[in-house]
Parts: C-alpha cells; sequence; structure tokens
C-alpha cells in the first residue's frame, strides 16, 4: 500500500470509499449530524489540492430493495458543496455503469463526483466480486476512508482492493488517525491504563472485556450490564436490567480478572427509579440491594468518587459506553462525571480516547469531545478492533 500524504494524486482519478452514513430527517432530507461528512473533508481537500479529481462513494441507511428516495445520496450533495467552501459537485445516480464511469472519465483535475448509494445493490453488502470489480473501473487510485465500516467485508471496503495494484490503494487521513489512536491505545498503552466499559448488555461487550483483561490495569464497569455481574455474586438488583443467561460469563470475567491481576470497579452504589422513565421518582441505593419494583439507571455518589480516583491515576484511558441512561437527565449525572474526569485526567497529560456511539454521543452532549485525546468515528468498528479482531477493511489494504 501506499501512504496517503506521500502520494501525489496530480491527474488521479481517486476513488475514495467514505462514511457518509449520515442521519438524514425522512421527510424534508435535511441531515441531522454532519460528523462523518466533515470528518472525511480533509482527504478529499488533499487529493484536489494535489491536482487531483475524487470520486466519493458510500452508503446510507439500510435500503432493502434496492433504490429508494430516502436513501439516496443526491440529499447530500448541497451540504457537500459547503463543506467544501463551495466547490460545484456532480451526481451520478448510479455507482457502477456506463453513467457514473463516462462521468468519471470526464472528470477533470479538482472535480468532485459523488455515486449513488452503494446499497441500493444488494453485492455491496455481500462482498460480491464481479461487483467489486465493476467499482473499481470508475477510479485509478482506491482510498479507503470509512472507518465506520472498516469492520465489515463489502464489496466497496475491502473487496475491491484486490482489483488496484499495491501502490495504489491506500488509508485516507481519517483511517490513518483512527488506526493510530487504536493501536496506540490497543498495543502501546502507558500503565496504568483504565478501560472504561458501560452501555446496555454484557452480551455486546464479553470479546471487549475479555481483551481488555489481557491489557488494562483497571477495568470499570457502569450502565446496564453492571447489574449482570452483581447479581451473579448474590445482590438483589431489583428490576434492573439483567441478562440471566450471562451470568455464569460474569463470573467468568471476575475469576479471570482476578488470575490476570486486572482490578474490576463495579458501582457499589446506584441512582435508582421505579420505572424506566424520565419522571419516574428516583431514589439511591448500594447497588446489591436495590428494592424490589426499583431498577438502578446511573451510578451512585459513591461509585463516582470511586471511578474518578482510578481515572485520575491513569495514563491511558479507554471509554466504550454510557455509565447510566444518560438520555434522560436524572440519570446523566455519573456518565457527565465520568466525562469530566477523563478531560482532566487527559489534561494532566495521560492518552484518552473514546470509542462506541453512545460515549460518544455523552462527550458530545456534555461538552468534552475537545477535552479529550481521540474521539472515534466507528462504533462497531472500534469495537471490534478492540475485541482484538482483523478488520476487513484494514486487512484488504495492508495485504
Ligand atoms: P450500548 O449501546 O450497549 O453501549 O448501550 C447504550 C444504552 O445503554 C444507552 O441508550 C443507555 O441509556 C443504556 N443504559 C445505560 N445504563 C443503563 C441502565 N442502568 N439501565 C438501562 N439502560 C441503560
Amino acid at each position: 500500500m501506499s501512504k496517503f500524504s506521500e502520494y501525489n494524486f496530480a491527474n488521479q482519478k481517486a476513488l475514495i470509499r467514505v462514511d457518509f452514513n449520515v442521519p438524514v430527517d425522512k421527510k424534508t432530507f435535511e441531515i441531522k449530524d454532519d460528523t462523518r461528512m466533515k470528518a472525511a473533508i480533509p482527504t478529499i481537500k488533499k487529493i484536489l489540492n494535489d491536482g487531483g479529481s475524487v470520486i466519493l462513494m458510500s452508503h446510507l441507511g439500510r435500503p432493502k430493495e434496492g433504490p429508494e428516495e430516502k436513501s439516496s445520496l443526491r440529499h447530500l450533495v448541497k451540504h457537500l458543496s459547503e463543506l467544501l467552501d463551495g466547490k460545484a459537485i456532480q451526481f451520478a445516480d448510479d455507482c457502477i455503469g456506463e453513467g457514473a464511469k463516462q462521468k468519471a472519465s470526464a472528470l477533470k483535475p479538482g472535480d468532485v463526483l459523488l455515486l449513488e448509494n452503494l446499497r441500493f445493490y444488494k453485492e455491496e453488502e455481500k462482498g460480491d466480486e464481479a461487483f467489486a470489480e465493476k467499482l473499481s473501473k470508475i477510479g485509478d487510485v482506491y482510498v479507503n476512508d470509512a472507518f465506520g465500516t472498516a469492520h465489515r467485508a463489502h464489496a466497496s471496503t475491502a473487496v475491491i482492493a484486490k482489483f488496484f495494484p499495491k501502490e495504489k490503494k491506500m488509508f485516507g487521513l481519517l483511517m490513518e488517525s483512527e488506526i493510530k489512536a487504536a493501536e496506540k491505545v490497543l498495543k502501546s498503552a502507558e500503565k496504568p491504563f483504565v478501560a472504561i466499559i458501560g452501555g446496555a448488555k454484557v452480551s455486546d461487550k464479553i470479546l471487549i472485556l475479555e481483551n481488555l483483561l489481557e491489557r488494562a490495569t483497571d477495568i470499570i464497569i457502569g450502565g446496564g450490564m453492571a447489574y449482570t455481574f452483581f447479581k451473579a455474586e448474590g445482590g438483589n438488583i431489583g428490576s434492573s436490567l439483567c441478562e440471566d443467561d450471562r451470568i455464569e460469563t460474569a463470573k467468568e470475567i471476575m475469576d479471570k480478572a482476578a488470575e490476570k491481576n486486572s482490578c474490576i470497579h463495579l458501582p457499589s452504589d446506584s441512582i435508582i427509579a421505579d420505572k424506566f422513565a424520565a419522571d419516574a421518582s428516583v431514589s439511591s441505593s448500594m447497588s446489591t440491594n436495590i428494592p424490589d419494583g426499583w431498577m438502578g439507571l446511573d451510578i451512585g455518589t459513591m461509585a463516582c468518587d470511586m471511578f474518578i480516583k482510578v481515572i485520575h491515576n491513569a495514563k491511558t484511558i479507554l471509554w466504550n459506553g454510557p455509565m447510566g441512561v444518560f438520555e434522560m437527565e436524572n440519570f446523566q449525572h455519573g456518565t457527565k462525571a465520568i466525562a469530566k474526569a477523563v478531560a482532566e485526567a487527559t489534561e494532566k497529560g495521560a492518552y484518552s480516547l473514546v470509542g462506541g456511539g453512545d460515549s460518544v454521543a455523552a462527550v458530545n452532549q456534555f461538552g468534552f469531545a475537545d477535552k479529550v485525546s481521540y474521539v472515534s468515528t466507528g462504533g462497531g468498528a472500534m469495537l471490534e478492533f478492540f475485541e482484538g479482531k482483523e478488520l476487513p477493511g484494514i486487512a484488504a489494504i495492508n495485504k
């Protein structure tokens, strides 16, 4: 593979796989959050500045049966133009075929072409080779800048790479920085390395927990998933979230932690509610002694103090998943306090990486996004990276 920053794109047509899967209003087609589009702009600009042209391909939404209006990438054209300082954006209403090919071959240095949604073809998600080969004919160089879909072995994210010679395939700037941040934490974390894992379900986080047991000094577990651990210890968790079929797994994780000298911290107390609702009655209790009919929806004040101490002592921090139901004001204190502690530790010199959909939403919502070292754009991809899996989108370029 080539190194993006060292490659001269003059007179090259760069086919970039971006992740423009942004939330779009179903009726007005307005873009509700353009973070993913913004993240691809530095890569696009470098190619244009070199004197190359850019062909952008992405998926949007989950179209099931071919083309549909609400998932058309045409809705992104105007905003993309604004993000590129008013540059005219050409649009091809197909991602393969004669029309797309002709538009691509007519591109001049400095031009930008956006292709229609890749997932209007079922072949994209199936990783179909013939489809990937057709896509590859649209550009001279392949750039993968879609970290958000790097864990998928789809035609445009992985399979396509084999149709380009080594020197004509590479990661874009976003992919490079995501990989660098993740590798820094996974492979060369300065200790103490504190992993903060939260969210709803143990079942979603088993593999990441197991992999982190090998690496992290401390693992803080918060959110709904903590209660399965308390039940495993014989605690009374009321009607808190619990995965009964994961109680054995929770026990195994605790046993392994003891063997590996990794310290697991569970929230000793909880903010509890009499129903899962913003207007529920609220109280607090020890997490192993929650009254019947009540559920833990946030970590309590003692747990907060304890977790903050551990975080302040860290040299490397990984955070995936909120500490409570942060979408409701009554249950956001824990997540907010943890976000603040991660920001403070970062200011003191720790390296902090926040990855995974809801913790990213939380640092954004509470205004700490620019106070941590790196905020990942890839939820599922980041999770799989930290589970220790090889991501197909990365492997295809590295080969
Ligand atoms: P995940 O996608 O697994 O990271 O889970 C994120 C979701 O977990 C968020 O929507 C939170 O509201 C939810 N969550 C966090 N803590 C709890 C809790 N104690 N009980 C129920 N849901 C929770």
